[in-house]
């Protein structure tokens, strides 16, 4: 398989995909022609186990970097430290209602499913080309967490995560700070997590730097993640027999790009509902007159959803512009300037074919926690209560069964579930201890210097 640019520069095999980041030309990468998966195979797919739909759906992608073989070792490795034996189950609530449990991983969100696959990958890769790396991840809370837990204690390999500080849950947080090997470096970061991204935009842009640190990232601008999140949507659907539309509590776009992938793949899909808190730039950006503009990063009560550039929203503009590159990356330098982007009326109708998209209040948020809990007898996190909370406000515009997104344990909330319901969760045996164990983390001024030198220092490379 090869990648392009979404910015028209030079195109790699899945190797630097992986391992390299962006794109030279600050673009994102994606396959030079989507895979297609025929209507019988995806039927096939809804009696097979999790990791064998998962190697399926993901061998074109990695073809020509690793066998079956290895592929398949690190598939199987990656789901079997899942909870449950689906991986990730589809519970049927109601009546054309179904919640996809993505949070069985490791660090209780939907990150690790694709986080426990790509710290195989990594190391495989690291360990073929014969060198070191350092993987630096900015986070709004989940990603640092499951970066850690996939990369921790590996060789050749240190992890620096750059979080907000003061603006993930104590959980959170304590997932990253705690946990004990060499190679895990934490900062908090004195400002918003827009300015961990932009840091780490940065240093990835200064190449001397990056060359010398060997720097590398798992966030979701990174494909393989992409690639390992298609897979959900493939086995949920197959094992409904219809075609669903999916609710997706969305913040940098990764999520919700990956159903794009699948249905670009070949999967009947009816509609994508982007559902964002009150950070709602990409709202705006899909409901007319289609503009793409920043503001500031509000705090909410879904932290890992406070986000107000949503990089990978770059790899949707490109598809609904027929991969018009030298369009895009003009249109990214003036909102790279402006913070602003028109988005022009072709491309604007392309995107409202899959995409629907609605916000949602904290109050909404802690009321959707509640009347989910007496509806179904469940207890939400508050990421996908923004989900239920968002698509409240469209009522009738889907004919087939929703599927709503779950991307993390309500155990990693308690706070916000608590000021919802007034119950305080039980922390499952995944969290139990990481309240009293020692934390680990620099607090750094909201400086690329600052952050550069820590870099250089903590991985030797100074
Ligand atoms: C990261 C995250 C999201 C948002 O996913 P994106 O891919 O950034 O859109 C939603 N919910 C939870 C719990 C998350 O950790």
């Amino acid at each position: 398989m090869h990648y392009i640019s979404t910015r028209g520069g030079p195109s790699a095999g899945f190797g630097d995909v992986l391992l390299g980041g962006p794109a030279a030309d600050g673009g994102l990468y994606l396959p030079d022609a989507w895979p297609r998966i025929g209507a019988a195979e995806l039927r096939s797919f809804a009696t097979l186990p999790y990791a064998e739909v998962a190697f399926r759906v993901m061998r074109p992608f990695v073809a020509g970097e690793f066998s079956d073989a290895e592929f398949r070792a690190d598939v199987d490795a990656a789901y079997a430290g899942f909870s449950h034996k689906d991986v990730v189950p589809l519970v049927e609530l109601g009546p054309d209602r179904f919640l996809l449990e993505l949070f069985h991983g490791p660090t209780l969100a939907f990150k690790d499913v694709a986080m426990q696959l790509l710290g195989r990958l990594f190391a495989r890769a690291l360990k073929k080309q014969k060198r070191r790396a350092t993987v630096i991840v900015a986070t709004s809370g989940d990603t640092g967490s499951a970066a850690i837990a996939a990369l921790r204690g590996l060789p050749g390999v240190d992890v620096v995560v750059l979080h907000p500080h003061g603006r993930v849950s104590e959980v959170q947080r304590r997932q990253m700070t705690t946990v004990p090997d060499a190679n895990v470096h934490n900062i908090a970061l004195e400002g918003s997590f827009d300015d961990t991204q932009n840091i780490v935009k940065t240093l990835f842009a200064d190449s001397g730097f990056a060359a010398r640190a060997q720097l590398t990232a798992v966030n979701s601008i990174n494909f393989a993640r992409i690639m390992a999140q298609c897979v959900y949507y493939f086995t949920a659907a197959a094992s409904l027999g219809r075609t669903p539309s999916f609710v997706v509590p969305t913040g940098n776009f990764g999520d919700v790009f990956a159903g794009e992938a699948a249905a670009r793949m070949g999967l009947p899909i009816e509609r994508l509902v982007v559902a964002t808190n009150a950070n709602d730039i990409l709202v705006r950006a899909l409901t007319p007159p289609g503009i793409y503009s920043a503001g500031q990063a509000k705090q909410t009560l879904s932290p890992s959803m406070d986000i107000q550039v949503a990089s990978n929203f770059e790899r949707a503009l490109f598809e609904a512009s027929q991969r018009d590159s030298r369009w895009l990356e003009a249109a990214m330098a003036a909102f790279a300037s402006t913070r602003a982007l028109d988005i022009p009326p072709a491309v604007f109708y392309a995107l409202q074919r899959l995409y629907l998209a609605s916000s949602a209040n904290d109050d909404q948020t802690r009321q959707a926690i509640a009347d989910i809990r007496v509806q179904f007898g469940i207890v939400i996190d508050p990421h996908t209560a923004v989900g239920f909370a968002a698509v409240g406000n469209l009522a009738g515009r889907f004919s087939g069964p929703l599927v709503f997104l779950a991307t993390a344990h309500p155990a990693k909330f308690p706070e916000a579930i608590r000021q919802a319901i007034g119950i305080t969760q039980e922390s499952p045996p995944k969290l139990a201890g990481i309240m009293s164990l020692e934390e680990r983390y620099t607090v750094l001024p909201n400086e690329v210097g600052a952050v550069r030198t820590f870099v250089l220092e903590r991985t030797g490379t100074s």
